[in-house]
């Protein structure tokens, strides 16, 4: 049994609509699926309707948070998407994501970049992301790749066209999916490519919220990495995942990548009350 709990579509920055992923994936040999598009569950519906036989489908979303300045994404799962407080939490950040997307496209149309706003949107599908904005720039020959727009010269963080958008701190985010009925994993908490990472104790405290796992199979976590990281699982009693983090084009990495254990799925979905796992 194949599982892989952090996928992405063209609901936010993935290359892959979500009906043609949950297809890919059966092919690709997977029994469990979760899509966790950015701040979003867009994707949900196209995702269920085109759900191949043989895959069970995990609603999720992985959420943009902040923590003493530090960013970090927290994925969550089989929560309630009606309930007030948290769905109201993740319209605000679609709307500060769009507002921020939008500043920082006329900041580059104004220098002459060729980029613009209508461009962007266009690129974008469901979230907008700096992915969209990356792009845009590859189309106008600016940079090479994705990873080529991620510099302080274009839109890398704090670089010379970034804009910050609104974050959650990760401690309200927990709570705020937990009484929707959901559960939660932190995303790559070690991803310390990305920008800096928070330490133990703030992991702690995160387990003290409520937080369910972390995600330690991780293209981003080395070896060693992963090991501390099971370690401080065991410690907190949290559960351990793996997943793709899948992308589409838009990143090198394959659905199930990395993997998550049966038992620690399990034990991941019998935590939640919110919805339950689609099955075709
Ligand atoms: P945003 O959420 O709009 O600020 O964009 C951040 C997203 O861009 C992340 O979730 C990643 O998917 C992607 N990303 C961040 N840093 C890089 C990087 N250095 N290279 C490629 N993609 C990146
Ligand atoms: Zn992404
Ligand atoms: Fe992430
Ligand atoms: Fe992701």
């Amino acid at each position: 049994m194949i599982v892989d709990l952090h996928t992405h579509s063209t609901a936010s920055d993935g290359t892959t609509p979500p009906d043609v992923l949950v297809r890919e994936a059966r092919e690709a040999g997977l029994s469990v699926l979760a899509l966790t598009d950015h701040d979003t569950s867009v994707g949900w519906a196209a995702a269920a309707d085109a759900l191949p036989s043989g895959l069970a489908l995990v609603r999720g979303a992985e959420i943009s948070c902040v923590h003493d300045g530090i960013s970090l994404h927290l994925l969550a799962y089989l929560y309630d998407p009606d309930e007030p407080a948290l769905a109201a939490t993740l319209q605000d950040m679609r709307d500060s994501r769009r507002a921020r997307a939008e500043r920082m496209a006329r900041m580059l149309e104004a220098d002459g970049t060729g980029v613009t706003w209508e461009r962007v949107q266009e690129l974008a599908g469901g979230t907008v992301g700096r992915p969209h904005l990356a792009q845009a720039l590859i189309e106008l020959g600016h940079v090479a790749d994705i990873r080529g727009a991620f510099v302080p010269e274009w839109i890398g963080t704090r670089g010379r066209y970034w804009v910050p958008k609104r974050d959650l701190d990760v401690l309200d985010a927990i709570r705020l999916v937990a009484a929707a009925g959901g559960v939660t994993v932190f995303a790559h908490p070690a991803a310390s490519s990305r920008g800096r990472i928070v330490d133990e104790e703030v992991i702690a405290q995160m387990a003290e919220a409520g937080l369910h796992g972390l995600e330690v199979d991780h293209y981003d976590h080395e070896p060693e990495v992963r090991d501390a990281l099971r370690g401080l699982a065991a410690d907190l009693g949290l559960l351990v995942t793996g997943s793709s983090d899948f992308h589409g084009d838009n990143k090198p990495v394959e659905l199930a990548e990395n993997t998550t254990a049966v038992e620690m799925y399990e034990r991941l979905v019998s935590a939640a009350t919110g919805l339950e796992v689609l099955a075709a």
